[in-house]
């Protein structure tokens, strides 16, 4: 018998940690930052036909400051770079980045000097979403899977550890220089 039988009705336990989580999990806020031509697709996820709303994102803020997720929609230019990095030191914390599109995520078809050959050398990125564009059905799916990442995800010193043992699996991937996707 635990103490949970003991509580008269309409009480609630839970931990600081899922509640904290929860919170974060059902409040993102994304900062309006389109790049290139996934910025198209990003736009129309806020609209009536794909409905952010339903998670309370519709309102893509104009300031930094009120947001804390950054969608980087579209290829990152070296130009960019210091710009990007400036509005996401910007954002409040905690906050989280979705890299839209094979261009943010890896340079894309522009393996070129102009642009920044994924846009993990400038910001932590949570999520990484292929494709070329993706459909917001893709976007929706990965802010998803954000909400899942958040909802599980570990407060004070558990998160430092946690933080250890991903910076850790990061150390021994595979660098994307080193993979050849179908050729290897
Ligand atoms: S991934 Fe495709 S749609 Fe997105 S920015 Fe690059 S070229 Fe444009």
């Amino acid at each position: 018998m635990g103490i949970e039988e003991k509580l008269p009705s309409g009480f609630l336990l839970t931990t600081v940690e899922k509640m904290a989580n929860e919170a974060h999990r059902a409040s993102l806020w994304p900062a309006t930052f389109g790049l290139a031509c996934c910025a198209i697709e990003m736009m129309s996820s806020g609209g009536p036909r794909y409905d952010l709303a339903r998670f309370g994102m519709e309102v893509f803020r104009a300031s930094p400051r009120q947001a804390d997720l950054m969608i980087v929609a579209g290829r990152v230019s070296q130009k960019m770079a210091p710009v990007l990095r400036q509005i996401y030191d910007q954002m409040a914390n905690p906050k989280w980045v979705i890299s839209m599109g094979v261009c943010a995520s890896s340079g894309g078809m522009f393996n070129n000097y102009a642009i920044v050959q994924g846009v993990d050398h400038v910001v932590p990125v949570d999520i990484y979403l292929p494709g070329c564009p993706p459909r917001p059905e893709m976007l929706i799916n990965a802010i998803m899977e954000l909400h899942e990442d958040i909802r599980n995800r570990k407060i004070g010193a558990h998160r430092r550890v946690e933080v250890g043992e991903r910076e850790q699996l990061a150390l021994t991937a595979v660098p994307t220089s080193d993979q050849r996707g179908l050729l290897q």
